[in-house]
């Protein structure tokens, strides 16, 4: 922090999921590191704001040329870290490094404006300033590409940074940090704070009255805890929090299309995604056609250690992790599902799960409202549109939901009628970094990437000329 490495007491081990071998041990920040990287954040504020757009905007440029010639051990770093495998993390990287390229690209085109006020009198002068010093906080399951949809926005619009990564991957982000000073990033703009002590490191941070803003992606429950005690400081707040993704395949649909879609939108990056499909809908009348194809694409899928040739799905994040999804199988299965492939824990070491895919669910069922974030597929079928919508829309969550139709009246009516943040329509994948990424009702608050992802990062201050 500050350009410089401090090294906390602590140290605690990172382990890779597939085996449970320890790969290095990192440092095991304190709150009273947390602050001084506060502060290393807050002295260097002043300085990266008055830093001309296009030197901000080359540094991010340069950045992601960085990634992307470094992609082959960026990759292997996550693959090792987290589990996914090498096809996957390499996607990862290149689609991390695109938010540096997007932002590089937004910082030169903050925009403000002037008018004349209705009475002809003042004219209204309208700029925008970076919020200030922010603190951003990411999951494990994407680490290279959580860390730059934020840090991307934050740089180019000004902003100075403290960045919490997950416990499970902090290595990403150090990479991160390495590269961007590479690229030119001036000492204190951005601080990593890796920390087992999550909790009693953030919190004296947001009430120190010296943070401005806080983007966090993560779960829904910790994400109402931040927000209560960001509100004591009145902090602004970015929110990307769970998803209960659902996935509706209407009877004028392209099977192959769906079976397709829905094979990425639940197995891309495992299953460990807010915007895997969760519930999975099902016209009665291709249910068993649809199910039977998707369980044979499932079951065809090679389960090994992500750094394994020909791997199609890797280790689940930690045993909490399994034990989650298959106690959800077992669940469904008590109260009648059918398993078609899949929900046997595998013997040996590592945290793999087999892609697994379930019907006849019943309504009851843990697997309906939980995220369950490992490669489950939850089927249930409908009758007619009303329903099928009634039951996507029955979450608390608004993330991403996905629909399989040919009739472009229906996709745009079910589109519309979905509450989703985002919605793919005949695909499985919906993330991009040139789009808004959030969701609606206790998914979130605010969007990352596309034209809006830097608002979140910057500030109106209008100022009033009276002309005589
Ligand atoms: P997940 O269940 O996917 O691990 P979490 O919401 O627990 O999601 O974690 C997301 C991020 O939030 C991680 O960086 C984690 O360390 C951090 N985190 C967890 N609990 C807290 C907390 N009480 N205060 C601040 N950060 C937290």
């Amino acid at each position: 922090m500050a350009g410089r490495t401090r090294s906390p007491a602590g140290r605690w081990p990172s382990t890779t999921p597939a085996t449970g071998e320890e790969l290095c041990r990192v440092a095991d920040a304190s709150p009273a590191d947390g602050r001084r990287a506060v502060e290393a954040a807050v002295a260097a504020q002043a300085g990266w704001a008055a830093t001309p757009p296009r030197v901000r905007s080359e540094i991010l440029r340069r950045a992601y040329d960085i990634i992307i010639a470094r992609t082959e051990d960026l990759a292997l770093l996550m693959t090792l870290e987290m589990g996914k495998p090498l096809a996957e993390a390499r996607a990862e990287v290149a689609y991390a490094a695109e938010f540096f390229r997007w932002f590089s690209e937004e910082a030169v085109r903050i925009d403000g404006g002037m008018m004349t006020a209705p009475d002809g009198k003042n004219r209204l002068l309208v700029t925008r300033q970076p919020v200030g010093p922010c603190l951003l906080i990411t999951p494990w399951n994407f680490p290279l590409a959580m860390g730059t949809r934020k840090i991307g926005p934050a740089l180019a619009a000004g902003c100075t940074i403290v960045l919490k990564p997950a416990p499970q991957t902090p290595l990403a982000s150090l990479a991160l940090a390495e590269i961007l000073t590479e690229a030119g990033l001036p000492a204190g703009v951005l601080n990593i704070v890796t920390t087992t002590e999550a909790a009693g490191v953030v919190e004296p941070l947001l009430r120190g009255g010296q943070i401005r803003k806080l983007s966090f992606t993560g779960s829904t429950q910790v994400g109402r805890i931040l927000l209560a005690q960001c509100a004591d400081t009145v902090i602004r707040t970015s929110m990307e929090l769970g998803g209960n993704a659902p996935l509706i395949v209407f009877d004028d649909a392209d099977l192959d299309t769906a079976v397709e879609g829905t094979m990425v939108a639940k197995m891309r990056n495992m299953g460990e995604s807010c915007c895997a499909a969760n519930r999975i809908f099902v016209h009665t009348s291709v249910a068993e056609e649809f199910a039977s194809r998707l369980a044979a694409r499932m079951a065809a899928l090679k389960v090994g250690p992500g750094t394994e040739p020909g791997t199609d799905v890797g280790p689940l994040i930690d045993v909490a992790g399994r034990s989650k999804a298959h106690d959800l199988v077992r669940d469904a299965v008590k109260r009648g599902a059918t398993v078609l492939t899949g929900g046997e824990l595998p013997e040996g070491p590592g945290c793999f799960y087999p892609p697994t895919v379930l019907t006849d669910i019943a309504p009851e069922s843990a697997i309906i409202d939980t995220e369950i974030f490992g490669p489950v597929a939850a089927l249930r079928t409908f009758d007619d549109e009303d329903e099928a919508v009634a039951a996507a829309n029955d979450t608390e969550f608004g993330l991403a939901a996905y629909l399989f139709t040919q009739n472009l009246d229906r996709a745009m009516r079910v589109a519309e009628r979905l509450e989703s943040g985002m919605i793919g329509l005949n695909t499985g994948l919906v993330s991009n970094p040139a789009a808004p990424f959030g969701g609606v009702k206790q998914s979130g608050l605010g969007r990352e990437g596309g034209r809006v992802g830097i608002d979140e990062f910057l500030e109106y201050k209008y100022i009033a000329v009276p002309v005589g």
